[in-house]
């Protein structure tokens, strides 16, 4: 009797695998960290062979853990690092050169002439993004005009290209199954979110054949099954999507209005939409939340470029900190900032702002600021850039927002959860220990297998959330968004 489900989280610094029970208890976990490499300024590749080896590893090892075999397992769900680009020969399986990640900058040009041509609208309208080297799109063009022969190659339809989620489904099976999910197909550039197909027009101003592109199937649905010889024996691969929209799942965000924030290394904010796709005028992102029996669900995104970093920045980069855990109790050594704001905007400024150009500031230090001053600085800009993200959802939709979940490695930070509850005027729930990313799709494929029928079900499996509830004044609140402001204005001046 098959009892389990396994995840496979494909993340940007490592893979791991998590095994589940059907009532979302942890049996198993196995992690492996793989080589980022940086070859110039700006640039940053992976090794395709290196990620599937550790995410194969990785699932051997979380089996053995749990002591239990292939036959054991329901299905598999993938989740994984978006945007990020990799192709490889149909012949052989071999990546033609490293896989480009989603963080890499190197075809900024080629976004500049989009912009200068007056692409943007259409790029827009079509696929909900802004044309940014942060997408698949540019990179997939990169590749086939530097690497020698690719375009003609592709043209022949000798090579095909894959966000990662394709590239493991093509190794998972053997090279049978070439495709992947809408919410990854819509990270690309090249996807139109309205018709939920690739889109002709994108493909030829990119100059990429249609031969190269993986069928799109939905998200939750069978995708295929692994080679026998992998895992003694197959196992159904039955969900697919990219890391951020399987932690919005993973966190029941089913209705229109449902919010989660995850705090991690930079911090992504996404919004369930429902059934429409609604257009930014605010600097976020339109994108798609998950394909589920022909229903579709559309997402708003807002991406703050860093958010746990600028801690680590304090730690590693002023030595102000031992560690980032410790920044709880030394910003509780006093009771507010001191008048002083941070804004760590070392990359320029993300949504809502949209400032490549922007630089990190800090405003309001007196000759009384102290060390817990600028750790309790630093919280509250983690909490500030969230509240401008929250506001530029509701102006995007006129939807009230009822609550904010969240995740990721810094909301384990009490003080930081108080402040944002405080600075958004909003309720925030907390899961304990929930991996909402691996939970997500391991869900996902639950109800594809038909072990959950519903997503009530679902609901009723999610762990009581720690609520964090406001207490700020409003005039006070208000003041200090005002005073934000300001200093976000004056990293804006540094452009
Ligand atoms: P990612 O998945 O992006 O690598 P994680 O979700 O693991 O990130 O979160 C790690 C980030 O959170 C780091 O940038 C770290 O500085 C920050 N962080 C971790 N714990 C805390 C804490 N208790 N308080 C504040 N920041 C924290």
């Amino acid at each position: 009797m098959k009892k389990y489900l396994m995840s496979l989280d494909q993340g940007t610094t490592s893979s791991r695998c998590i095994i589940f029970e059907p009532n979302g208890n942890v049996v198993a976990k196995a992690a492996r960290e793989f080589t980022q490499y940086f070859p110039t300024q700006g640039w940053v590749e992976h090794d395709a062979c290196e990620i599937w080896e550790s995410q194969l590893a990785t699932a051997k090892e979380a089996l053995a853990k749990a002591s239990i075999t292939a036959d054991d397992i329901i299905g598999i769900g993938i989740t994984n690092q978006r945007e990020t680009t990799v192709v490889w020969e149909k012949e052989t399986g071999k990546p033609i050169c490293p896989a480009i990640v989603w963080q890499c900058r190197r075809t900024e040009a080629i976004c500049e002439a989009l912009r200068q041509a007056g692409k943007d609208r259409i790029i827009q309208e079509k696929t909900g993004l802004t044309p940014d080297p942060y997408f698949s799109a540019t990179k997939l063009q990169w590749i086939l005009q530097n690497i020698p022969d690719a375009q003609s190659r592709a043209e022949r339809g000798e090579l095909l290209f894959g966000t990662v989620d394709t590239w493991l489904i093509y190794k998972l099976t053997g090279g049978r199954v070439h495709a992947t999910d809408p919410s990854n197909a819509a990270r690309t550039m090249l996807f139109n979110i309205h018709t939920l197909t690739w889109d002709e027009e994108l493909l030829e101003l990119f100059d990429i054949p249609r031969t190269m592109l993986p069928d799109v199937m939905p998200t939750v649905g069978i995708f295929g099954e692994t080679d026998a010889a992998l895992f003694g024996s197959p196992i159904t691969i039955a969900a697919v999507a990219g890391d951020q929209q399987a932690a919005l799942f993973g966190q029941c965000c089913f209705e229109a209005g449902d919010i989660k924030n995850t705090y991690g290394t930079g911090g992504f904010m996404l919004m369930n939409t429902g059934s429409t796709p609604v257009a930014s005028s605010n600097g976020l992102l339109t994108t798609v939340g998950w394909q589920i029996g022909g229903k579709t669900t559309y997402v708003l995104e807002g991406s703050v470029f860093i958010c746990g970093a600028a801690i680590q920045w304090l730690r590693d980069g002023l030595g102000l900190l031992p560690s980032a855990a410790e920044s709880e109790a030394i910003a509780a050594e006093v009771p507010d900032s001191g008048g002083v704001y941070f804004v760590p905007a070392f990359v320029g400024l993300g949504t809502p702002y949209w400032n490549a150009g922007a630089r990190g500031t800090i405003c309001g230090i007196t000759r009384g600021t102290t060390r817990a001053h600028l750790v309790r600085a630093t919280l509250d800009a983690m909490a500030f850039q969230t509240v401008d993200v929250i506001d530029a959802m509701r102006r995007d939709t006129g939807l009230s927002v009822p609550l904010l979940r969240v995740d990721g490695g810094a909301c384990a930070n009490n003080l930081l959860m108080q402040t944002q509850s405080d600075l958004a005027a909003l309720h925030i729930a907390r899961l304990p220990h929930v991996e909402a990313t691996a939970w997500g799709v391991a869900a996902m494929t639950g109800l594809a297998t038909n072990l959950y029928q519903s997503t009530e079900e679902l609901k009723a499996l999610l762990p009581a959330a720690k609520i964090f509830a406001p207490s700020m004044d409003e005039e006070e609140r208000i003041a200090h968004l005002e005073k934000w402001h300001l200093a976000i204005s004056a990293s804006n001046i540094f452009s």
